[in-house]
């Protein structure tokens, strides 16, 4: 079985509040409980950006959590989805213009799929982190095919190593 197959059956997703006013948030926290229960997808809220695939963040970039974000997003191995969760991650939003606001996240970080609403409903997210699991999809076939390209040796049960830095491959015997 492909690795693209399986991997967007069970991706991990790492939540980062980038400077939102937690309304957001809150909405996350209701993505997960019982009602919406978006672990039927079989995603997980993980706190290690190395174990993520999909890094969903609120609120705008402000100076001190700009950092972070480049940080965070570094250490997550490759193939890797950004989702842009509510406007203020988008644009700013409400924020925008203030003295310690940067805008929206992807004046850092590339993004692939913005959600708008503010606050974002749970029915939005989950909306937006269905896309993110059809670009994982996409990226993990791309860098796949990439492998093949270089003709390095791949059998079907070779496995990217989650532990391992972004994009480097490893055989599983
Ligand atoms: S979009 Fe609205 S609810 Fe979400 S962080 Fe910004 S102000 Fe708060």
């Amino acid at each position: 079985m492909k690795l693209s197959s399986f991997r967007k059956k069970s991706p991990w997703i790492l939540h980062y509040n980038a400077g939102g006013c937690n309304g957001c948030d809150i909405e996350i926290l209701a993505c997960l409980a019982p009602k919406y229960d978006i672990e039927r997808f079989g995603m997980i809220n993980t706190g290690n950006p190395k174990q993520s695939d999909i890094l969903l963040v609120t609120g705008p970039v402000t100076k001190r959590s700009r950092e972070r974000l480049v940080e965070i997003y570094a250490q997550m191995p490759e193939p890797k989805v950004v989702v842009s969760c509510g406007v203020c991650a988008c644009t700013g939003g409400v924020f925008r213009g203030m003295y310690n606001c940067e805008g929206g996240i992807d004046q850092y970080i590339p993004v692939d799929v913005y959600v708008c609403g503010c606050g974002t409903r749970p029915e939005q997210i989950i909306d937006g982190v269905i896309q993110a699991l059809a670009i994982l999809e996409k990226k993990t076939k791309e860098l796949e095919q990439s492998v093949r390209l270089k003709k390095e040796p791949v059998k079907e049960d070779t496995q990217l190593n989650r532990r391992n830095i972004a994009g480097e491959i490893i055989k599983t015997a």
